[in-house]
């Protein structure tokens, strides 16, 4: 087997990290409204770039293999935690990191002539985390995270890490060393501080792409305008719940704002538009909760009333028309308006029927609605006669 010594092995790890950084920056260029991922990437080559200087400082001046190292590795570590601001959408505490950085530097150039190398690497440690304890706080600053796992995962090679560099100044307040790198008792917390450095920045982006797909996801399943579900997010819904409660009488309200061609043309798109989401504002206030809704297109909205009786059902489909006719909706400087909806209500009694002979049950109930003269509820099946409200 090859062994291979710390040195080089320490020097693989740092490659790779420097290839990880490269992957971050490529990643980070393609998806530009994630900023963190630039901000890691850079955090990543600084980071690289300081290690390197330190292991050929043998070989530098000390203000590059010591001072501008050490600045590269403090600039890193602040990166890191700049970059979860980032991600968290947060105002970024950029004043705070050039102190802090330019502190510890400042610190250093005062070490280079009054310290020897054993107090620099001693204080390097609780610099780590200082550092990491802020990107710590920062991931974990809003409490709707903590349970969220990639925050977690994330959380805990973080912890790991601070726990590495514990270890690491406990070692070296009992063994003073000349050189860190060199000394036999600390190649194994090193390879294990860059190998947990290594699963951060895999964390990091597992962290990303998670949201990413959650972004995806909502854009895949809500209809922009209305915030509602879109009609491919409703029809998997509604499919599933009615699948999953087969035994339960579900109601299914098709509804259809009347005459909205006339708003557009009198009012303007945007009058028409703030009528549509006027109206989902409406259902959602109006439909019992567990309701699954959605918008299918254009002004035709639809719901599915869980476990409800037909007489509930025509309540609830009542009381949307009759708000809504009851209401005036208009945008600031623009002359009110006032907008009606037709609705077709259909039961599923027995467990059998889907969402698509329901939904025909429903549309043709709203036919009827329509061919009555608008502004009124319409049911598939016969039902006790509720008098519309005016
Ligand atoms: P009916 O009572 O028979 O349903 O008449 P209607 O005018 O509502 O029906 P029609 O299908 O003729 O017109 C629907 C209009 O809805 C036409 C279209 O311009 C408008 N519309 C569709 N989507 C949107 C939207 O997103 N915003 C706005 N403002 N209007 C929309
Ligand atoms: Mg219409
Ligand atoms: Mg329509």
């Amino acid at each position: 087997m090859l062994l291979l010594d710390p040195f080089t092995l320490y020097f693989l790890l740092m490659a790779t990290l420097l290839l990880l950084s490269l992957l971050l920056l490529l990643i980070g260029h393609i998806y530009r409204q994630e900023r963190s991922l630039r901000l890691w990437g850079l955090s990543g080559l600084l980071g690289v770039g300081g290690v390197l200087l330190l292991m050929a400082r043998d070989v530098l001046s000390p203000w590059l293999g010591v001072v501008a190292a050490n600045s590269l590795l403090f600039c890193s570590l602040a990166g890191t935690w700049l970059g979860i601001a980032e991600f968290q959408q947060r105002p970024l505490p950029w004043r705070l990191a050039g102190l802090l950085c330019g502190g510890c530097s400042l610190l250093w150039v005062l070490l280079l002539f009054h310290g020897d190398t054993g107090l620099r690497a001693l204080l390097y440690g609780p610099i780590y985390l200082l550092f990491a304890g802020l990107a710590l706080h920062e991931l974990f600053r809003q409490p709707q995270h903590w349970q969220r796992g990639s925050y977690r995962l994330v959380g805990a090679i973080i912890l790991l890490l601070m726990l590495s560099y514990t270890y690491r100044t406990y070692f070296m307040l009992q063994h003073p060393v000349h050189n860190p790198l060199h000394n036999t008792g600390l190649p194994l917390q090193q390879l294990l501080a860059s190998l947990l450095e290594f699963a951060k920045t895999l964390g990091l982006l597992y962290l990303v792409f998670e949201r990413m797909q959650q972004r995806l996801q909502q854009l895949a399943m809500q209809d922009a305008l209305t915030g509602l579900h879109n009609r491919r997010a409703f029809e998997q819904q509604a499919t599933a719940a009615l699948q999953h409660d087969g035994h339960h009488r579900h109601a299914l309200l098709v509804m259809d704002l009347d005459l909205f061609k006339r708003i557009n043309d009198g009012h303007g798109h945007q009058a028409g538009d703030a009528a549509l989401q006027h109206f989902a504002g409406l259902l959602a206030a109006q439909l019992p909760a567990g309701s699954i809704s959605g918008r299918l297109g254009g002004e035709e909205f639809v719901a599915l009333l869980r476990d409800t009786s037909s007489s509930q059902a025509w309540q609830v489909a009542e009381a949307i028309r009759s708000q809504l006719a009851a209401n005036w909706i208009g945008l600031p400087d623009k002359p009110v308006f006032q907008v009606t909806t037709s609705i077709g209500l259909a039961m599923r009694q027995h467990g059998q029927q889907t969402l698509a002979a329901l939904y025909h049950d429903a549309d043709m109930a709203l036919y009827d609605a329509k061919q009555r003269g608008r502004n009124q509820v319409c049911s598939s099946q016969p039902l006790v006669a509720v008098p519309a409200l005016a």
